[in-house]
Protein backbone atom coordinates (compact mmCIF):
# COMPACT_ATOMS: atom_id res chain seq x y z
CA UNK A 1 0.00 0.00 0.00
CA UNK A 2 1.29 3.50 -1.08
CA UNK A 3 0.86 6.55 1.13
CA UNK A 4 1.88 5.33 4.22
CA UNK A 5 3.42 6.34 7.12
CA UNK A 6 6.13 4.41 8.92
CA UNK A 7 5.41 4.16 12.66
CA UNK A 8 8.41 1.38 13.15
CA UNK A 9 8.49 -2.10 14.13
CA UNK A 10 7.34 -4.12 16.92
CA UNK A 11 7.91 -7.59 17.72
CA UNK A 12 9.42 -7.69 14.12
CA UNK A 13 6.43 -6.60 12.40
CA UNK A 14 6.17 -2.57 10.36
CA UNK A 15 3.35 -0.50 11.71
CA UNK A 16 1.63 1.57 8.84
CA UNK A 17 -1.08 4.39 8.78
CA UNK A 18 -2.29 4.51 5.46
CA UNK A 19 -3.73 8.59 4.91
CA UNK A 20 -6.88 6.97 4.19
CA UNK A 21 -6.91 5.83 7.95
CA UNK A 22 -7.63 10.01 9.21
CA UNK A 23 -10.80 10.37 7.15
CA UNK A 24 -12.04 7.33 9.18
CA UNK A 25 -10.65 8.64 12.47
CA UNK A 26 -12.07 11.80 12.28
CA UNK A 27 -15.43 10.42 10.79
CA UNK A 28 -15.99 8.03 14.05
CA UNK A 29 -14.45 10.62 16.44
CA UNK A 30 -17.16 13.00 14.77
CA UNK A 31 -19.77 10.80 15.06
CA UNK A 32 -18.61 9.32 18.76
CA UNK A 33 -18.96 13.28 19.79
CA UNK A 34 -22.28 13.71 18.05
CA UNK A 35 -24.91 15.80 19.10
CA UNK A 36 -22.64 17.56 21.87
CA UNK A 37 -19.62 18.77 20.04
CA UNK A 38 -19.96 21.82 22.23
CA UNK A 39 -18.70 19.82 25.34
CA UNK A 40 -14.66 19.70 25.11
CA UNK A 41 -15.04 16.82 27.99
CA UNK A 42 -17.04 14.44 25.39
CA UNK A 43 -14.29 15.25 22.17
CA UNK A 44 -11.58 14.07 24.93
CA UNK A 45 -13.56 10.73 25.54
CA UNK A 46 -14.48 10.69 21.77
CA UNK A 47 -10.76 10.92 20.95
CA UNK A 48 -9.64 8.41 23.62
CA UNK A 49 -12.50 5.91 22.54
CA UNK A 50 -11.24 6.32 18.63
CA UNK A 51 -7.87 5.85 19.58
CA UNK A 52 -8.76 2.23 21.80
CA UNK A 53 -11.05 1.11 19.10
CA UNK A 54 -8.32 1.59 16.30
CA UNK A 55 -5.98 -0.03 18.96
CA UNK A 56 -8.64 -3.19 19.02
CA UNK A 57 -8.23 -3.18 15.21
CA UNK A 58 -4.52 -3.66 15.47
CA UNK A 59 -4.48 -5.83 18.66
CA UNK A 60 -6.82 -8.35 15.67
CA UNK A 61 -4.18 -8.04 13.09
CA UNK A 62 -1.29 -8.50 15.78
CA UNK A 63 -3.37 -11.92 16.98
CA UNK A 64 -2.83 -12.78 13.08
CA UNK A 65 0.25 -11.51 12.77
CA UNK A 66 1.61 -13.94 16.05
CA UNK A 67 -0.40 -16.80 15.85
CA UNK A 68 0.69 -17.24 11.72
CA UNK A 69 4.20 -16.52 12.84
CA UNK A 70 3.98 -19.23 15.37
CA UNK A 71 2.81 -21.75 12.46
CA UNK A 72 5.05 -20.75 9.64
CA UNK A 73 3.40 -17.97 8.15
CA UNK A 74 5.60 -14.79 8.15
CA UNK A 75 3.79 -11.47 8.21
CA UNK A 76 5.60 -8.19 6.90
CA UNK A 77 3.73 -5.39 8.07
CA UNK A 78 0.59 -4.64 9.79
CA UNK A 79 -1.32 -1.26 8.24
CA UNK A 80 -4.29 0.96 9.18
CA UNK A 81 -6.52 2.34 6.70
CA UNK A 82 -9.94 3.44 5.72
CA UNK A 83 -11.88 0.23 6.01
CA UNK A 84 -10.21 -1.37 9.40
CA UNK A 85 -6.97 -3.16 9.20
CA UNK A 86 -4.41 -5.71 6.91
CA UNK A 87 -1.74 -7.85 7.80
CA UNK A 88 0.91 -8.00 4.77
CA UNK A 89 1.44 -12.10 4.42
CA UNK A 90 5.02 -12.98 2.84
CA UNK A 91 3.85 -16.44 2.12
CA UNK A 92 0.70 -17.71 1.47
CA UNK A 93 -0.06 -20.53 4.19
CA UNK A 94 1.25 -23.88 2.94
CA UNK A 95 -1.29 -26.47 5.66
CA UNK A 96 -4.79 -25.70 6.26
CA UNK A 97 -4.26 -25.98 9.98
CA UNK A 98 -2.08 -23.21 10.26
CA UNK A 99 -4.52 -21.00 7.98
CA UNK A 100 -7.29 -22.01 9.95
CA UNK A 101 -5.17 -21.45 13.45
CA UNK A 102 -4.23 -17.82 12.07
CA UNK A 103 -7.82 -16.55 10.32
CA UNK A 104 -9.21 -17.82 14.05
CA UNK A 105 -6.77 -15.67 15.96
CA UNK A 106 -8.19 -12.34 14.69
CA UNK A 107 -11.78 -12.94 15.74
CA UNK A 108 -11.32 -14.32 18.94
CA UNK A 109 -9.07 -11.66 19.44
CA UNK A 110 -11.51 -9.26 19.22
CA UNK A 111 -14.53 -11.37 21.23
CA UNK A 112 -11.77 -11.26 23.97
CA UNK A 113 -11.22 -7.45 23.85
CA UNK A 114 -15.64 -7.32 23.43
CA UNK A 115 -15.89 -9.58 26.54
CA UNK A 116 -13.52 -7.12 28.77
CA UNK A 117 -15.09 -4.03 27.55
CA UNK A 118 -18.20 -6.04 28.73
CA UNK A 119 -17.96 -7.05 31.71
CA UNK A 120 -16.13 -3.32 32.59
CA UNK A 121 -19.38 -1.74 31.96
CA UNK A 122 -21.61 -4.70 34.07
CA UNK A 123 -19.33 -4.32 36.61
CA UNK A 124 -17.62 -0.77 37.24
CA UNK A 125 -20.20 1.24 39.73
CA UNK A 126 -20.68 4.48 39.22
CA UNK A 127 -19.20 5.41 35.77
CA UNK A 128 -20.23 9.06 34.28
CA UNK A 129 -22.65 8.44 31.54
CA UNK A 130 -20.29 9.26 28.29
CA UNK A 131 -17.77 6.79 29.79
CA UNK A 132 -20.27 4.38 30.42
CA UNK A 133 -21.55 4.84 26.64
CA UNK A 134 -18.29 4.52 25.26
CA UNK A 135 -17.18 1.31 27.03
CA UNK A 136 -20.26 0.03 25.67
CA UNK A 137 -19.76 0.95 22.65
CA UNK A 138 -16.10 -0.45 22.61
CA UNK A 139 -18.00 -3.91 23.31
CA UNK A 140 -20.49 -3.57 20.86
CA UNK A 141 -18.10 -2.67 18.12
CA UNK A 142 -15.36 -5.49 18.64
CA UNK A 143 -18.15 -7.90 18.93
CA UNK A 144 -19.43 -6.74 15.40
CA UNK A 145 -16.02 -6.75 14.21
CA UNK A 146 -15.35 -10.49 15.31
CA UNK A 147 -19.78 -11.46 13.86
CA UNK A 148 -18.59 -9.39 10.67
CA UNK A 149 -14.77 -11.01 9.49
CA UNK A 150 -16.70 -14.28 10.27
CA UNK A 151 -18.96 -14.06 7.34
CA UNK A 152 -17.70 -16.55 5.11
CA UNK A 153 -16.40 -15.13 1.92
CA UNK A 154 -12.89 -14.82 0.77
CA UNK A 155 -10.89 -12.82 1.80
CA UNK A 156 -12.83 -12.14 4.91
CA UNK A 157 -11.47 -13.89 8.41
CA UNK A 158 -14.39 -16.62 7.38
CA UNK A 159 -13.68 -17.32 4.38
CA UNK A 160 -10.32 -18.07 4.79
CA UNK A 161 -11.58 -20.45 7.53
CA UNK A 162 -13.97 -21.98 5.35
CA UNK A 163 -11.29 -22.40 2.56
CA UNK A 164 -8.82 -23.97 5.30
CA UNK A 165 -11.79 -26.18 6.49
CA UNK A 166 -12.57 -27.20 2.64
CA UNK A 167 -8.64 -27.83 1.83
CA UNK A 168 -8.03 -30.07 4.96
CA UNK A 169 -11.28 -32.43 3.38
CA UNK A 170 -10.67 -32.15 -0.30
CA UNK A 171 -7.34 -31.52 -0.20
CA UNK A 172 -7.25 -29.47 -3.55
CA UNK A 173 -6.24 -25.80 -2.41
CA UNK A 174 -7.38 -24.14 -5.92
CA UNK A 175 -11.03 -25.98 -5.71
CA UNK A 176 -11.54 -24.41 -1.54
CA UNK A 177 -10.33 -21.02 -2.91
CA UNK A 178 -12.71 -20.94 -5.57
CA UNK A 179 -15.65 -21.26 -3.77
CA UNK A 180 -14.22 -19.15 -0.80
CA UNK A 181 -13.68 -16.64 -3.07
CA UNK A 182 -16.88 -17.24 -5.01
CA UNK A 183 -18.30 -16.70 -1.52
CA UNK A 184 -16.75 -13.47 -1.04
CA UNK A 185 -18.06 -11.64 -4.17
CA UNK A 186 -21.82 -13.04 -3.34
CA UNK A 187 -20.97 -11.15 0.05
CA UNK A 188 -19.82 -8.56 -1.86
CA UNK A 189 -22.76 -8.09 -3.65
CA UNK A 190 -25.23 -8.60 -0.71
CA UNK A 191 -23.86 -5.84 0.67
CA UNK A 192 -23.39 -3.29 -2.37
CA UNK A 193 -27.22 -4.41 -3.24
CA UNK A 194 -28.20 -4.01 0.51
CA UNK A 195 -26.30 -0.89 1.28
CA UNK A 196 -28.33 0.93 -1.94
CA UNK A 197 -31.57 -0.48 -0.35
CA UNK A 198 -30.82 1.38 3.10
CA UNK A 199 -29.42 4.69 1.30
CA UNK A 200 -33.24 4.58 0.05
CA UNK A 201 -35.45 2.88 2.15
CA UNK A 202 -34.03 3.78 4.95
CA UNK A 203 -35.06 0.91 7.69
CA UNK A 204 -34.72 1.02 11.42
CA UNK A 205 -34.00 4.39 11.41
CA UNK A 206 -30.92 3.88 9.47
CA UNK A 207 -29.46 7.04 7.83
CA UNK A 208 -28.24 7.48 4.20
CA UNK A 209 -24.49 7.39 5.30
CA UNK A 210 -24.97 3.91 6.70
CA UNK A 211 -26.26 2.28 3.43
CA UNK A 212 -23.93 4.21 1.59
CA UNK A 213 -21.13 3.11 3.81
CA UNK A 214 -21.98 -0.70 3.80
CA UNK A 215 -22.04 -0.53 0.03
CA UNK A 216 -19.17 0.68 -0.19
CA UNK A 217 -17.27 -2.45 2.37
CA UNK A 218 -19.39 -4.67 -0.21
CA UNK A 219 -17.12 -3.42 -2.72
CA UNK A 220 -14.02 -3.25 -1.36
CA UNK A 221 -14.92 -7.29 -0.31
CA UNK A 222 -16.09 -8.21 -3.89
CA UNK A 223 -12.82 -6.24 -5.54
CA UNK A 224 -10.90 -8.10 -3.34
CA UNK A 225 -12.10 -11.74 -3.64
CA UNK A 226 -11.97 -11.43 -7.33
CA UNK A 227 -7.99 -9.95 -7.35
CA UNK A 228 -7.55 -12.65 -4.37
CA UNK A 229 -8.81 -15.53 -6.29
CA UNK A 230 -6.65 -13.93 -9.61
CA UNK A 231 -3.42 -13.61 -7.25
CA UNK A 232 -3.36 -17.18 -5.58
CA UNK A 233 -3.97 -18.88 -9.60
CA UNK A 234 -0.25 -16.68 -10.30
CA UNK A 235 1.25 -18.20 -7.02
CA UNK A 236 0.86 -14.63 -5.28
CA UNK A 237 0.34 -13.55 -1.57
CA UNK A 238 -3.15 -11.79 -1.06
CA UNK A 239 -3.17 -9.67 2.17
CA UNK A 240 -5.65 -10.35 5.07
CA UNK A 241 -8.05 -7.94 5.49
CA UNK A 242 -9.93 -6.87 8.80
CA UNK A 243 -13.35 -5.02 7.68
CA UNK A 244 -13.10 -2.66 10.80
CA UNK A 245 -15.11 0.05 9.95
CA UNK A 246 -18.93 -1.37 9.08
CA UNK A 247 -20.56 -1.07 12.02
CA UNK A 248 -18.49 2.23 13.06
CA UNK A 249 -20.50 4.87 11.23
CA UNK A 250 -23.16 3.91 14.09
CA UNK A 251 -23.60 6.64 16.37
CA UNK A 252 -23.28 5.60 20.01
CA UNK A 253 -25.78 7.97 21.78
CA UNK A 254 -28.36 5.48 23.03
CA UNK A 255 -28.76 5.88 26.85
CA UNK A 256 -26.76 2.74 28.19
CA UNK A 257 -29.91 1.60 30.79
CA UNK A 258 -32.49 1.23 27.29
CA UNK A 259 -34.37 -1.59 27.01
CA UNK A 260 -36.57 -3.15 24.80
CA UNK A 261 -39.91 -4.44 25.25
ZN1 LIG B 1 -9.13 -10.58 10.76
Amino acid sequence: MRRTIDLGTFLGIRFRLHFSWFIIFILVTVLLVYPDYWQWYYWLIGIITSLVFFTSVVAHELAHSLVGRANGIPIGSITLFIFGGIAEMTEEPRRPGAELKMAVAGPLCSLTISSLFGFMWLLIPNLSEPVAVMILWLAVINGALAAFNLIPGFPLDGGRILRSVLWHFTGDYYRSTRIATRLGQAVGCLFILGGILMVFLRPFGLSWFEGLWIAFIGWFVLSNASASYRQILWQGVTPMFTVGSAESADSPSVPPDITVN
